[in-house]
């Protein structure tokens, strides 16, 4: 029979089951089970003796651990953090002993029914493994005198051993991945042990890492064919080890992890790959290296030395502040992070999303953190323990034999940069570039490689990196001609030197002949002057070539982009994506900020060019510090988009208030994403009919995206309903498909022209047109060529794209018959895959014009 301990009713009042809170955090048992109380007195009481453990700075919660070992947190009302501290007096501090029923925080009901959402307060029991068994009583208790609960202790509880758990280990795996476990594979181990409540560490020989950490795995070095055991410690250990071994012998989801064959118990590992020295060329102006990103392009010598950022290592205030300030800069970094990776895959460009997202995960490392903290312990300032310790990993990774793993040592000096850069008060100097150049440097991190001007740069040369690095990927996506590993004599060319890169081939001619220049001139003439006929003709409308007009609008986050997209002859704005204006800020943007920001949009397109406005899009994946959304398992089909406004009319109204009010400088559309039934759509249109009236505006036309198979599903319903739609072909995939999409190892298959998605769009257009509901599509495929005359032949009236991409699209679309477009249509729905839908309409001049 176990041990029993009685808790106490810390306040007076009605007992509550903790499903009924309404708050997830809670009712979800998100933080531990326990129950709740509707309070009528206004001092917390100790719910039993024991010790202070944790007093919240807001004064609201407090965490009291009993003399067992039971951990209870008591938090008064809900969302009253937002409170910061008022309305709560706390009578007590850390690290003190209190009897049961004595007093810990006083507080005031009047202010808490004023501004909070609830006066509901939370009884939690924190630390499960230190119990076997809760028994709730119910209905009116007195504080301190009435039982809640009487817990049932677990055995290890009684025994106040704190590191109860002893380890286990788990049998021996060898490793298929064909690269060993390189950074995808680490990242996919770190996330899968965050899901279980115990210490786990990867074994290789006498060495062990955390397997939370992707540096600290990468840093094991562990090849393909190398013996590994999984070490675990704590509550769910075994869970933690009967999930993830079978994951490690599996390969972590990584294609072309095989398994390795062993004769014999003593079998060998495959031979380590030979390291491939770059080559020369034996030639003096011939410079050889890999190839990694095709193009050529002749330019001019631009040498590349990135400057240190110096740091001060002697803090400005105690370690707290400064460990404050780390967190600030860090959590900064990963807001800036989150939006480009929205952006990217806003642009469809999930290959370049999946690099920054990878940063965003170093951010997260523990063992980089905790080396950084544990500096700032020691004395330095926030600045030099995070150089330190971003540096310390850094050269650890580049040291590494496995040229792969190396290669992200770069990744992590980017990331550690970016961080470093938000501590130290220096602006980053500006370097001047010349038109024409190509660059040579040692390395480019990814971000200097995402933020070149593309009219000043042709192309570059590193002597560091090779064709898998992260630059090599960013160059290929942003189509600039680039060499990696090139030979270290390239860092000795002047400035000013003609040189020819030849990307594909990884080859730079230094000095070329005149003929060689002119020949590779006439060449790339070809492309310009098609993107020179295409900007020409950008300010007309775009039909095929039998008189189809198809409406080419642009997406936009903010007013520069619309004045931009109006020059380059966008015919509206067709996404203008406002979570933009409310990420990387404390606080939501006020109505009146709104306002001129949409007017200001407004005004840059004209009275008649449509600007539809997607309302705040925002949930799980992309959080807001105002907007606290529980930690989801799964955000993306979770609390997003349309869902999250819905509940929170504090955001919603304003913002509708401000786009209506923008009526008078533009022809506004108001569009919601997200929308999954009829009724969700009813209720945000009955808020936008609501704010009108009060406002006294004529109806505007209110549309949703279609981006959720469901919509697409029935988009009958909603089309009888809706004035437009326009289909977010970005989230409609990852729907569709079941693929995460920012997977990095699903990004190829990831594909918005798969027949699967190609039917849904179908079905919704049909449907919108039976009900004088127009389609556009702004999801990133509406700007691809192969999939421009398919779109056109589905019957979509309106491609809302990125801003460069306007002159393409217009002039694809001028390309084909209507009926072309119709025909090739219908094959596309009948492919198989994407991959062959994409066959079917390749671009032309794009084949011809591959120069190498
Ligand atoms: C989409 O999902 O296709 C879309 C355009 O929205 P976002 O990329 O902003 O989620
Ligand atoms: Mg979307």
């Amino acid at each position: 029979m176990s041990e029993k301990l009685s808790i106490k009713a810390p306040l007076s009042g009605v007992l509550i089951e903790l499903d009924t809170v309404p708050d997830p955090v809670f009712s979800q048992r998100m933080v531990g089970d326990g129950i709740a109380i509707d309070p009528t007195s206004e001092v917390l009481l100790a719910p039993c003796s024991g010790t202070v453990v944790q007093m919240h700075p807001a004064g609201h919660a407090v965490t009291v651990r009993s003399h067992e070992g039971v951990e209870i947190l008591v938090h008064i009302g809900i969302d009253t953090v937002k409170l910061k501290g008022e309305g709560f007096e706390p009578l007590v501090e850390v690290g003190q002993e209190v009897e049961v029923g004595e007093n810990l925080i006083k507080f005031s009901a009047d202010i808490l029914a004023q501004k909070a959402k609830s006066l509901i307060s939370m009884i939690i029991f924190t630390n499960e493994d230190a119990i076997s068994k809760l028994h709730f009583q119910a209905g009116s208790v007195q504080a301190n005198s009435d039982e809640i609960v009487s817990v049932e202790l677990a055995e290890e509880s009684t025994d106040q051993v704190t590191d109860s758990h002893s380890e286990l280990i788990s049998e021996t795996i060898i490793v298929p991945n064909p690269t060993g476990l390189h950074a995808r594979p680490s990242a996919v181990l770190a996330n899968l042990c965050k899901r279980f409540d115990a210490k786990v560490q990867l074994q290789k020989g006498d060495h062990r890492a955390n397997a939370r950490s992707v540096v600290g795995l990468m840093g094991l070095e562990v090849g393909r064919g190398d013996k590994v055991q999984l070490v675990a410690q704590g509550p769910q250990a075994q869970a933690a080890l009967d999930a993830l071994v079978p994951q490690l012998r599996e390969g972590l989801g990584e294609e072309g992890a095989t398994p390795v064959v062993m004769r014999g118990a003593e079998a060998q590992a495959p031979p380590e790959e030979p390291v491939v020295l770059p080559p020369r060329s034996g030639d003096e102006s011939l410079l050889v290296g890999v190839a990694a990103s095709p193009g050529i392009a002749v330019g001019t010598v631009h040498q590349l030395r990135e400057s240190e950022i110096e740091v001060d290592e002697e803090p400005e205030g105690p370690p707290d502040v400064e460990r404050t300030e780390l967190k600030r800069a860090i959590g900064s970094s990963i807001r800036e992070l989150e939006a480009l990776v929205a952006r990217l895959h806003g642009e469809a460009d999930p290959s370049k999303a999946a690099i920054f997202a990878a940063h965003q995960e170093l951010l997260e490392d523990p063992d980089l953190l905790d080396l950084a903290e544990s500096s700032i312990a020691k004395g330095l300032s926030a600045s030099g323990a995070w150089k330190r310790a971003y540096q310390l990993h850094a050269d650890r990774l580049a040291n590494l034999r496995n040229e792969l793993l190396a290669a992200r040592a770069n990744d992590l000096r980017d990331v550690g940069r970016r961080v470093l850069s938000k501590l130290v008060e220096t602006e980053e100097s500006h370097i001047e570039i010349p038109e024409g150049s190509i660059l040579i440097a040692e390395d480019l991190t990814p971000s200097d490689t995402a933020n070149l001007d593309r009219k000043k740069v042709y192309g570059f040369c590193t002597t560091a990196g090779g064709a898998t690095s992260h630059v090599a990927i960013l160059a290929r996506s942003l189509g600039l001609p680039a060499i990696a590993g090139i030979e270290a004599r390239a860092l000795d060319i002047k400035d000013g030197t003609r040189v020819i890169l030849f990307g594909g081939k990884g080859q730079l001619k230094v000095d070329p002949t005149d003929e060689l220049v002119t020949s590779v001139r006439e060449a790339q003439k070809k492309r310009e002057v098609r993107r020179k006929k295409q900007l020409e003709k950008t300010m007309e409308h775009a039909e095929t070539r039998d008189g189809h007009k198809v409406e080419i609008a642009v997406n936009v986050g903010g007013v520069t982009e619309a004045e931009e997209a109006v020059k380059l002859g966008a015919e509206g704005v067709g996404l203008l994506r406002s979570e933009f204006l409310f990420l990387e800020r404390s606080f939501a943007p006020s109505e009146e900020e709104q306002f001129e920001t949409y007017s200001a949009v407004a005004k840059a397109m004209g009275p008649d060019k449509p600007i539809v406005i997607r309302t705040l899009d925002v949930g799980g994946d992309k959080p807001l510090p105002y907007l606290p959304i529980p930690l989801e398992e799964n955000p993306f089909l979770g609390q997003r988009g349309i869902r999250v406004l819905l509940n929170r009319p504090e955001i919603f109204r304003p913002q509708i208030r401000a786009i209506l009010r923008a009526t008078e400088f533009g022809k506004m559309h108001i569009m919601f994403p997200m929308i999954t039934t009829v009724s969700e759509f009813r209720a945000a249109k009955k808020v936008v009919r609501e704010e009108e009236k009060k406002l006294g505006i004529e109806p505007i036309p209110v549309g949703l995206m279609i981006e959720v198979p469901a919509a697409a599903m029935c988009a009958e319903i909603l089309a009888k309903e809706a004035d437009f739609f326009s289909v977010g072909t970005n989230d409609l995939t990852q729907y569709t498909l079941a693929m995460d999409r920012g997977h990095p190892q699903l990004a190829a298959r990831i594909d918005g022209l798969s027949p699967a998605v190609l039917r849904l769009i179908k079905r919704t257009v049909e449907a919108a047109h039976a009900h004088d509901c127009w389609v556009g599509v702004c999801g990133g495929i509406a700007g691809e060529p192969q999939a421009v005359p398919l779109l056109v032949g589905l019957g979509v009236d309106e491609l809302s794209v990125g801003l460069p991409l306007i002159p393409a699209v217009k002039d694809r679309v001028r390309e084909y018959s209507l009926e072309e477009c119709q025909k090739l249509a219908e094959r596309a729905l009948e492919m198989e895959d994407a991959s062959d839908v994409r066959a079917l309409c390749p671009d032309s001049l794009e084949e011809e014009l591959k120069l190498s």
